[in-house]
Order: C-alpha cells, then structure tokens, then sequence
C-alpha cells in the first residue's frame, strides 16, 4: 500500500502531537513533531546567549549546530549536538523563544530542508504550523486542527505537570495566546490552514476520538489515490 505523507497543522495543544504520534503508531508511520525542531534552536540560542536579531549571530549558530529527532518505540528524542534535550525544550520560556525564532528565515530554512528530507520517502506524519502551506503542500493527506483557547490551555497545564514542571494556569494562558498571535501574524510562514486542509475542531473530542476521526479521513483519502 502507498506510504503517503500526512501533515498536521494547528495552533500550540491543539492536539496536533498527541494524535499524530498514536495515527502513526497505528499506521506503522514515522512521526517527526517540527516545533520540537523549532524548541531546540531556542535552547541553543539561549544557552550561547545569542541575540536572535543579530541576524549574522544567528546564522552562525544555525550553521554550527546540529539538530536530529531520533525514533524510538518509547516516543521520539529530540537531539541538540547529540544532547538529548526532550524535556529542556519544554519549558515555557523555550516555547516562547521558539515562536520569536521560527519567525526568522535563516532558521525556517534550515529546518524546513531538514524537514523535507527526513519526510520525503513518506510514510510519515509530520505536526507543526506550514506543514500543508510550506513543508509539503503536496502532502496527500492535510489536517489542520483548531480547539478554544481555555481548552488547549488547560490541556497543556496538565502535560506540563505529567512531565514533572510547576506550571501555572494563568502564565499558560497567556503564553498560548502570545504564541498564537506571533505564529498567525508572522510574514513567514504564518499559521493558516492550507487551501485543501480538513479543519477538526479537537475542542470537545477525546483523544481515541480524534485519532478515530483522522483515521477515517485517511482510510478516505487512501480510497481514492
Ligand atoms: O508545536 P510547538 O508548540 O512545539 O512549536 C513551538 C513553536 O515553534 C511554535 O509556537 C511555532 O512558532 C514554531 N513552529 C513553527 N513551524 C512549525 C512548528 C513549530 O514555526 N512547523
């Protein structure tokens, strides 16, 4: 059977991740989650305490850096020069940083390039916001979910408290809407779903729901390649 590419855009816990990863599981296809591309650029930034809008700062940390996302059963690793910063890209401060620096082209290009070609053989679900508009608009299969904004927050107060951090409601709120300004708003690849996207609103689906719903676009979509 064809092994197609997916691709999964939305706004931050819109459900993007957590439902790709179990349609991939079940589809036995690859999952590459971008933002966490994104994260680990803001991590090294921070940590080499570079300006991101010192353009020529910027490009010379993009070229020295090395990012990879490793597969394994037990979910992906993020790899930053062989570090493995899962957990470190999740703090808050980093999402913020992520959003200011993937609205930069130096960044954007190197890590759509890496995108591409780690999806182009297909069979791979990739989540993030120009999937579907950028990354791969010939992906055959494009979804973009959207979900009210309390709701995502509070979906991401508790995954934030699941991975042991000291989350505050209110700060993830407000760093939800920040994020979702910058990302809709920026000149580059803004977040807006692609001409040809399923829209999914994930507000008031359970996850098995979800995953039950892109299933059925996808058996749909495969009917009629
Ligand atoms: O998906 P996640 O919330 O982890 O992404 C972190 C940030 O990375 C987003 O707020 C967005 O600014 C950026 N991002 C992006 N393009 C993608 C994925 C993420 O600009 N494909």
């Amino acid at each position: 059977m064809k092994r197609i590419i997916i691709a999964i855009d939305g706004p931050a816990a819109s459900g993007k991740s957590t439902t790709a990863k179990l349609l991939a599981r079940k589809l036995r296809y690859l999952y590459l989650d971008t933002g966490a591309m994104y994260r680990a650029c803001a991590l090294a930034a921070k940590r080499q305490n570079i300006d991101i809008d010192d353009s020529e700062a910027l490009k010379g940390l993009m070229d020295s850096i090395q990012i990879k996302i490793q597969y394994s059963e037990l979910g992906n690793i993020t790899l930053l020069d062989s570090e493995d910063v899962s957990l470190a890209i999740r703090e808050p401060e980093i999402s913020l940083l992520a959003s200011a620096i993937s609205a930069k082209a130096v960044v954007r290009t190197k890590m759509v390039e890496l995108q591409r070609e780690m999806g182009k053989a297909g069979g791979v679900i990739l989540d993030g916001r120009d999937i579907g508009t950028v990354v791969f608009p010939e992906a055959e299969l494009k979804i973009f979910l959207v979900a009210p904004v309390q709701i995502r927050a509070q979906r991401r107060f508790l995954e934030l408290q699941d991975k042991g951090l000291n989350p505050i409601f209110e700060e993830v709120l407000s760093e939800l809407k920040e994020r979702d300004l910058a990302d809709s708003s920026r000149a580059l690849a803004p977040l807006i779903p692609a001409r040809d996207a399923i829209e999914i609103d994930t507000g008031q689906l359970s996850i098995e729901g979800q995953v039950a719903k892109l299933y059925q676009y996808y058996q749909k979509r495969m009917a009629g390649l």
